[in-house]
């Protein structure tokens, strides 16, 4: 066979370990991998580095304007790197996490970081579904922690926070920030841009974009900390494999498309759920009555609101709100399908109680994921249904 092949795109390179040819040339690789760079002169092993990795990563740190990129294989393995970049035998500084961030990431802070690794870990709550900048500049001043961790839009209430002054005080304070940018993808905003540290994505969702990877990426600036989390990736063997990479990296260039098409249709269902007499409330960002619409638009501004909404049936008792909730699910069930997910081709949805319990113990409640499908077909669908509601 040639031994260049006249192909556009990366292969996939499944190689576990690379060849490296003669003594000499090994120990010069394993001397290089010493200074953790993001792409090696020479590679040695696929849990270390990968070029069809690389590829993808360098495809996402043009989405979100990053130096570096690394892909991880879930997004809950980003979430673990980026928080081992901060941890330290020697310091005992706090974590003060926003409450209102993904279930794993919280039951990950407790469980394995405060329970297991004895971590001083702290949280910060809304009031009224809403994040108090004031209250948060006193809880910094007084906790001094070495790290802030939020989420731009959260789930399932969608709050936006204030992010660019939660920023500038974490700045004042001297605390790190990571921000988990799943939901708003760079599309809607790049929190590296505003002085984040680091971004972290479950790109599992919007970036691959079809609901069949499983991968998480962790972007930033700073080449220490880049450093920190390749040798923390390569050591606990969070790589994401070259076969994925490859997938996402085709995926997610259709990732403007696909997030438009998906704002368009949130647009259009929040629309019509408003309309509804059977519906009794709806968050989504882009309604002028959210809690956090005014932070949304500043931090938005035309590009729309995402592609989540998140609704509650109308019904004098838990168990009407229930039956409506469950007719919905039923009527719209060949189209809409109860995923726990997001950011699909198709709109999926989670009923709320199910996934959050006594969280969000709310019976009628659902957070759905718009696709992006036909606007008309999906309005059709989502109108017949609550026309069939008694
Ligand atoms: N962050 C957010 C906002 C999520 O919604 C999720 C998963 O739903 C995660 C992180 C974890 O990602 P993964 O399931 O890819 O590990």
């Amino acid at each position: 066979m040639k031994s260049k092949i006249n192909s556009s795109r990366i292969p996939v390179y499944r190689d576990a370990g690379f060849e490296l040819h003669d003594a000499e040339t090994m120990a010069e690789a394993f001397n290089k991998e010493k200074s953790n760079e993001w792409e090696p002169d020479l590679y040695i092993y696929s849990r270390f580095r990968n070029p069809t990795v690389i590829a993808a990563e360098e495809e996402i740190m043009k989405l979100e304007s990053s130096a570096w990129a690394l892909l991880s294989q879930s997004g809950m393995s980003a979430v673990d790197i980026a928080l081992s970049v901060f941890q330290d035998a020697k310091a005992v500084k706090p974590w003060l996490f926003f409450s209102e961030i993904y279930g794993g990431t919280i039951s990950f802070a407790d469980s394995i970081l405060r329970k297991k690794r004895g971590l001083d870990i702290h949280t910060f709550s809304p009031v009224d579904e809403r994040y108090d900048v004031q209250a948060f500049e006193s809880l910094v001043k007084k906790l001094n922690p070495q790290l802030v961790y939020f989420e731009a839009v959260s789930n399932p209430l969608l709050i936006v926070p204030d992010v660019r002054y939660i920023i500038k005080i974490c700045k004042t304070y001297g605390a790190s920030i990571i921000v988990d940018n799943t939901f708003a993808t760079p599309l809607l905003w790049k929190p590296l841009t505003d002085g984040a540290d680091i971004v972290i994505h479950s790109a599992t969702k919007y970036l691959s974009g079809h609901g069949n990877i499983t991968a998480g990426v962790v972007c930033g600036n700073n080449t220490e900390i880049m450093k920190a989390a390749i040798e923390y990736r390569k050591f606990v063997g969070h790589m994401l494999s070259a076969d994925d990479a490859y997938r996402l990296n085709t995926q997610v260039q259709t990732l403007k498309l696909r997030f438009k098409q998906q704002c368009l249709n949130a647009v259009r269902i929040a629309e019509i759920l408003k309309n509804s007499d059977h519906i009794g409330k709806v968050w989504y960002p882009g309604s002028e009555n959210h809690p956090s619409h005014k932070e949304a638009a500043r931090l938005f501004g035309d590009k729309g609101f995402g592609g989540m909404i998140t609704f509650d049936f109308a019904g004098e008792t838990g168990p009407l709100k229930r039956k409506r909730r469950d007719t919905f699910i039923k009527a719209v069930s060949d189209k809409i399908k109860v995923i726990p997910s997001l950011g699909d081709p198709h709109s999926i949805m989670m009923p709320v109680q199910s996934v959050w319990g006594a969280k969000y113990p709310e019976p009628g409640m659902i957070r759905l994921s718009a696709g992006f499908e036909d606007t008309d077909e999906l309005a059709g669908t989502i109108s017949e249904a609550l026309n069939s509601i008694q």
